[in-house]
């Protein structure tokens, strides 16, 4: 009795001994898996001097160079005049509203408009203000979109007091990314964009290889962060992927009397 015993009990230490050589544990901290940094090995040096660069040194770029763009970026619209503008659907001259403080507003129905040089890689900053007299509702009050690339829709939305689907709301990547946070300001005050984007890139067969990833930055709230872009972002159907180049940055007529108004916008490209 005492050898069955001793057997059972020499089986269960096997069993679990064989149990914990796949467990989880064991397979995070396997040596095929942490991080080696391959400059930190060999021998460790021991004076200050040994681990500090001077080398690349990166270029200066004066904050605010451009009354108030960096100094390196590419000034897209500074209240003067729509240069770098055209109208997107015929590459006319734009008809937006041009105002007399600095900004532009959407005119109703007339169509998107897109800048006249294409983008990859970029940071972008650009400012926005819905309508302080509200009208409409949902996606109706206040729509309009800055579009990375022509085809991915950062939305902008007067959300206050007005609900809507949330990955539609205001800072949202239309339809698949829900924002982290609801970070406008009043309707009628100035709402702040900076976004960090990474462009997709394709394969010469056309296959998707590397998804766009953006960061968004509403008023200083992070509320995208460094998400995948899966596509295109349409009002009907699954995100698209198609191939593509560098493309413009696009703003968007809702057509549906939004009364957004855009200043401050520039560029820096990475
Ligand atoms: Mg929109």
């Amino acid at each position: 009795m005492r050898k069955v015993l001793l057997g059972v009990v020499l089986v269960l230490i096997a069993s679990c001994k064989q149990h914990s050589e796949v467990s989880e544990s064991d397979k995070v901290q396997s040596k095929d898996e942490v991080i080696v940094y391959q400059e930190y090995t060999g021998v460790e040096p021991t004076k200050p001097e040994e681990t500090e660069w001077y080398e690349p040194v990166p270029p200066t770029v004066a904050p605010y160079g451009q009354n108030g763009a960096p100094s390196d970026a590419i000034v897209l619209f500074d209240g003067s005049n729509f240069d770098e503008w055209m109208m997107e659907n015929d590459s006319t001259e734009v008809s937006w509203h041009l105002n007399d403080d600095g900004s532009m507003t959407v005119k109703d129905t007339v169509g998107d408009i897109r800048t006249k040089q294409n983008f990859g890689d970029v940071q972008l900053h650009l400012e926005w203000r819905s309508p302080a007299d509200i009208n409409g509702e949902g996606q109706s009050r206040a729509n309009s979109g800055v579009f990375l690339q022509g085809i991915y829709e950062v939305q902008v939305l007067d959300n206050n007091n007005n609900d809507t689907y949330v990955n539609g709301q205001v800072a949202s990547i239309y339809k698949q990314h829900v924002p982290l946070a609801k970070a406008s300001v009043p309707s009628g005050e100035w709402n702040t964009y900076d976004i960090v984007y990474h462009a997709p890139e394709f394969n010469d067969e056309g296959g998707k290889i590397k998804s766009a990833v953006i960061t968004v930055i509403h008023n200083g709230v992070l509320v995208q962060d460094h998400v995948e872009i899966k596509g295109t972002t349409p009002y009907e159907g699954w995100p698209k992927n198609p191939p593509h180049g560098k493309g413009p940055l696009r703003l968007q007529d809702h057509g549906d009397n939004s009364r957004v108004s855009y200043r401050n916008i520039w560029i820096r490209e990475l």
